[in-house]
């Protein structure tokens, strides 16, 4: 669970500003999203990094408006599971033009997907070597490099990935099975704050790619993975700075492949929302002040829980002067009748906040709705959305 203050209300969209959202009709829990707001993301991101194709990593906010403006745009898309590729389809998106970057697949989602056309898929072990090359002869192949994390908010804790020389064997391995070796991978970690994380994994990447070039072998992908940062409080390096550090390692690499992929997630959507919900209940339990709110973890609010050394969505209330009003510490939790869906400590609130009065997350476009549950019957936060995505 989270410990510290929330941050003072920093970001977010002009459309969703406090003084407008009061006006919104909307009952609460609602999750309000700003697409003109995810269309600037996308284009903010190709602007810095024009030499890079954006394939949007869509488990973070699968909201079929989202998806659309970001296609309209021209991002490409990353999926994890057959259901997500099948999603995208009915919105028109081609498979073939998807990147299937979970390492670990059901064995019939990558038959299912090679099916509908989608013929990259990322590996890390020869079992999934062996899954693929039954399920989809001949597919062309990326390997995921296990990177340092440890500078992102939400590292991957060793679950995927692996180093150079066993890269090295997977990728002949995938020759000899008859795929294609076609790329190198990485994810830095969710919310990566140094620009010397990418720095260092491409340079990673330059090594298995020097590796395997004497065997014949040149890649012709890679990608750079997610973790690009929002803007929660101040400090995260820019897109720029990040851009720009990832442009300088690039140059160095023993040749440079024909696709420069990224896959992000959380940059293209988390200042685009802003989630509301209703203060139920206000109490004083020893000395600490509780607020009951519509949402807890099991609705939305599970990345608090999550990260290591607390969370800071800028937190506002619907009161008058919000900021000009005497303010108190508060514990953060949900409807449910479980204690673990709290989620926020010492959360500096105005001192009167009570019944009835609305708080407002910023920031909170990703990694919230496709968490939320119904757990004991309080519904999710309803998405909303405002502006055109043009
Ligand atoms: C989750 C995920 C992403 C997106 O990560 P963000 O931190 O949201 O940018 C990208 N690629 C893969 C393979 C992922 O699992």
């Amino acid at each position: 669970m989270s410990t510290g203050t929330f941050a003072s209300p920093t970001a977010w969209p002009d459309s969703l500003a406090p003084d407008l959202l009061r006006l919104v009709g909307a009952p609460t829990p609602y999750l309000a999203t700003d697409l003109d707001t995810v269309a600037a993301r996308y284009r903010a991101f190709t602007a810095a990094m024009p030499w890079v194709t954006a394939f949007y990593a869509m488990k973070c906010n699968s909201s079929a408006e989202i998806l659309r403006t970001l296609a309209a745009h021209g991002s490409n898309f990353e999926v994890a599971s057959i259901g997500e590729l099948r999603t995208l389809k009915t919105l028109g998106v081609d498979p073939a033009t998807v990147l299937y970057s979970n390492p670990i697949k059901p064995p019939d989602h990558i038959e299912a997907a090679a099916g509908l056309g989608l013929w990259r898929f990322a590996v890390d072990s020869p079992g999934e070597l062996a899954k693929i090359s039954e399920r989809a002869p001949g597919a062309a192949v990326y390997v995921r490099l296990r990177v340092d994390d440890s500078t992102s908010v939400f590292p991957l804790s060793g679950k995927f990935g692996t180093d150079v020389e066993d890269a090295y064997d997977l990728m002949l391995l995938a020759r000899r099975l008859g795929l294609r070796p076609y790329g190198v991978t990485f994810h830095v970690g969710s919310q990566c704050e140094s620009t010397g994380a990418w720095r260092d994994a491409v340079r990673t990447a330059g090594e298995l790619m020097e590796r395997l070039r004497p065997e014949g072998i040149e890649l012709e992908m890679l990608d750079l993975g997610g973790g690009f940062p929002a803007r929660y409080r101040a400090g995260e390096p820019t897109i720029e700075q990040i851009g720009e550090a990832i442009g300088a390692a690039i140059d160095l690499l023993p040749y440079r492949p024909g696709l420069i992929a990224a896959e992000p997630g959380r940059h293209f959507v988390a200042e685009s929302s802003v989630l509301a919900a209703t203060v139920i209940g206000r109490e004083l339990r020893g000395t600490e002040n509780w607020l009951y709110l519509e949402v807890g973890a099991y609705h939305g609010m599970v990345e608090p829980a999550q990260a290591a050394g607390g969370w800071n969505y800028p937190t506002w209330t619907s009161l008058e002067n919000h900021a000009d009003l005497p303010q108190l510490p508060f514990t953060l939790t949900g409807p449910t009748c479980d204690s673990s869906d709290t989620f926020g400590y010492e959360v500096s609130l105005p001192a009167t906040v009570t019944v009835g009065d609305v708080i407002y997350f910023g920031s909170s476009g990703a990694y919230t709705l496709p968490y939320a549950t119904s757990f004991n019957g309080f519904p999710p936060p309803t998405p909303i959305f405002v502006g055109t995505g043009r």
